[in-house]
């Protein structure tokens, strides 16, 4: 009975395209214009290495590669200005309150993280997903921490545990800090959450974008110093950004990887 009322009112509901707000047949999927430039941003390539965003190794390869499966984690897109379709979709995902956007990348990236356990013959259910808790001032500016619902989802989606080991100690925002304070702020920035216990584990780390690699660098550090397994990172999109990126990577030459 619940069941077939869910289901008709599912088929009632209008879904909106999350990229550009067209209405679609079913939740949480593009329209199809909207599904081509999708696959289209998918193919764009780093104007460094020439590379597409999952095996770009510009800025955040350390944050990437696991030592362990002896691979690189993905990530599904690059975020620029001339990425249109992908900037709004990571808009929808990081401002608006419904949760179409959300649903769509958590989808896209347990496929990418299911099908790279495939070929690793590794069992989801051995890992688990963390994410950058984000500064408890801006879950009450904006409502929400999307990292959070999207590692949750992942979590749903994959078989892997939700595992909220890491908390957000106050802070300055990332984005208001050059290079080289943004390496420093984000390593005061977070901490492991008492009582968590993250010896032996496999951790993906879930974020949204990854723009310098500073937040998800600072907590697969702390991972990995008390005593995670492996700990890198599955991230919606990255900015291929030489520059300011590659410089702070450089600074992290030389640390342990997951
Ligand atoms: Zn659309
Ligand atoms: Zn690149």
């Amino acid at each position: 009975m619940l069941k077939t009322l869910r289901r008709i009112s599912e088929r009632l509901a209008v879904h909106r395209c999350p990229a550009c707000g067209a209405v679609t047949r079913r939740a949480a999927t593009l329209c199809p214009e909207c599904l081509e430039k999708y696959a289209e941003e998918r193919e764009r390539r780093c104007p460094f290495c020439k590379m597409t965003a999952p095996v770009c190794v510009c800025s955040t390869r350390e944050l990437y590669y696991c030592r362990e499966l002896g691979r690189t984690m993905r990530s599904i897109l690059f975020y620029s200005p001339e990425n249109p379709t992908a900037k709004k979709l990571i808009k929808g995902l990081k401002y608006s309150s419904d949760r179409e956007a959300e649903i769509f990348f958590a989808r896209e990236l347990s496929r990418e993280i299911l099908s790279l356990f495939a070929e690793s013959g590794e069992a989801a259910k051995e890992w688990r997903v963390t994410f950058p808790p984000r500064r408890p001032r801006s879950v009450l500016m904006f409502g929400k921490d999307q990292a959070k619902s999207l590692a949750k989802l992942v979590a749903e989606y994959t078989g892997m545990t939700f595992s909220p080991v890491l908390r957000h100690r106050g802070g300055k925002a990332q984005k208001t800090l050059g290079a080289a304070a943004r390496v420093k702020n984000a390593a005061r920035s977070y901490s492991m959450k008492r009582g968590a216990d993250v010896k032996g584990g496999k951790f993906v780390i879930v974020d949204d974008v990854v723009t310098s690699g500073s937040t998800m660098s600072a907590c697969q550090t702390i991972l990995l110093k008390n005593g995670a397994k492996c700990a890198f990172v599955l991230s919606v999109a990255k900015t291929p950004r030489r520059g300011e990126g590659a410089d702070m990577m450089r600074s992290f030459r030389g640390r342990k990887i997951g």
